[in-house]
């Protein structure tokens, strides 16, 4: 059986990586002329962890992360630590996002990595499928994932209709930063603030930093990604508890800090064709708010790879896959709502760790 992978992020490359494990040929087909990751830090849960083990990388992946632990403070700086739940449903890795990427492709193996290699669209026949490249060229296989992020080409043709949507006033700011002279951090701080906003900063085991902050409902952005950030920093700190993050976000530059308008794919009918299967943000790229994306696309990543390994036929086993992850992602998306309408910091925390436990323990 032949793969083509379309797209070599944390998802992509994770899917080749289990194919190969499972005895499949599978090469990833990149646009970007080089592996790279969008974004600063990635915190890694123990659902995608037990992935990675799996796949015999989890010591590897441990070796460049860093042991976190997400609670929530209220703007006055009080931990939040709603009952009932376990310590474990609060522990994760932060990994940088690069670094992770990089070991992912090293693994893949760069044979089996094509890059400059954009996907436009494909010819499905009932012995396989036609993949489509920008360059005009052609590839035969047996099976195309896509694994082509929010904007998935691969999503576009499968199930028309179903562009991105930007979710109405989310964005996000982040970095990861050495900490300005003076300026310590030891630990992690994240803040459920006012007007909306989430945010805070994480060490990352190296000397640097990533911080974050987030808004649901913002009003109309004005001036620098820095400004942007100075501004909502403020909701997060109402009693001065809390120089630090506005001190990372005064000493990274303009062009340190990742913006994103946040963007969602809609719910979607179906994930796969006969020949055709997506995984990762390209099916359900998620509001970053219960911060798990990466952690739930690569267990596709191993499922479809061991439905494949069992199945006589490719278009049962992309059926199976189907029936698993459409009832999954509806449970995602309810539980993930829960969390984006709660209307104080202590039910945010409380529906947060809901949700981490749910995928944690289900
Ligand atoms: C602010 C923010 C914070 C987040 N924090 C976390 C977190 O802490 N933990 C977590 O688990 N998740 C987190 N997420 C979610 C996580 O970032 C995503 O779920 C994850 O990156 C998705 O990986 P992917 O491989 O599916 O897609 P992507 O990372 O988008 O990779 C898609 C790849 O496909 C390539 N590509 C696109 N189109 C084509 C084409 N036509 N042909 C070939 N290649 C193509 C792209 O260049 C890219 O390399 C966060 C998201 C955001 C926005």
């Amino acid at each position: 059986m032949r793969v083509i992978v379309a797209g070599g992020g944390i998802v992509g490359l994770t899917t080749a990586i289990a194919l190969h494990q499972a005895g499949i040929e599978a090469v990833v087909c990149e646009q970007a002329p080089e592996i790279r990751a969008a974004g600063a830090g990635l915190g890694i849960w123990a659902n995608a962890m037990a992935v990675f083990d799996e796949l015999g990388l989890g010591d590897r992946v441990r070796g460049i992360a860093e042991p976190s632990e997400m609670y929530f403070r209220d703007p006055a700086g009080k931990l939040i630590d709603p009952p009932g739940f376990s310590k474990d449903d609060h522990r994760y890795l932060l990994a940088r996002r690069p670094e992770l990427n990089a070991l992912l492709a090293r693994t893949v193996g760069r044979d089996d990595i094509r890059l400059e290699s954009r996907v436009v669209g494909y010819d499905e026949h009932d012995a396989g499928v036609a993949v489509r490249f920008e360059d005009g060229s052609r590839a035969e296989a047996d099976l195309l994932v896509g694994a082509d992020g929010a904007y998935s080409v691969v999503r576009s043709q499968l199930v028309p209709g179903s562009d991105a949507i930007a979710h109405e006033g989310h964005h996000a700011w982040r970095s990861v930063v050495t900490p300005p002279e003076g300026v310590t951090v030891d630990r992690s701080v994240i803040v459920l603030g006012e007007q909306r906003t989430r945010g805070g900063y994480v060490p990352t085991g190296d000397g640097t930093v990533y911080w974050l902050i987030n808004q649901f409902g913002s009003p109309a952005l004005h001036g620098t990604p820095r400004e942007q950030a100075r501004e909502r920093a403020e909701f997060l700190d109402t009693t001065g508890w809390n120089p630090v993050l506005p001190a990372l976000v005064e000493s990274t530059p303009d062009d340190k800090i990742l913006y994103n308008q946040i963007m969602l794919v809609p719910p979607l009918s179906r994930w796969v064709s006969n020949r055709v299967a997506l995984v990762g943000d390209a099916a359900h790229a998620l509001s970053p708010h219960i911060t798990a994306g990466a952690s739930l696309g690569v267990e596709d990543a191993l499922l479809l790879a061991r439905l494949l390994a069992r199945a006589e036929e490719v278009p049962s086993a992309l059926a199976a896959y189907e029936r698993d992850r459409l009832p999954h992602y509806a449970t995602v998306d309810e539980l993930s709502k829960r969390v984006e309408d709660s209307t104080t910091p202590e039910e945010f925390a409380t529906n947060y760790v809901a949700f981490s436990h749910w995928m944690l323990t289900r």
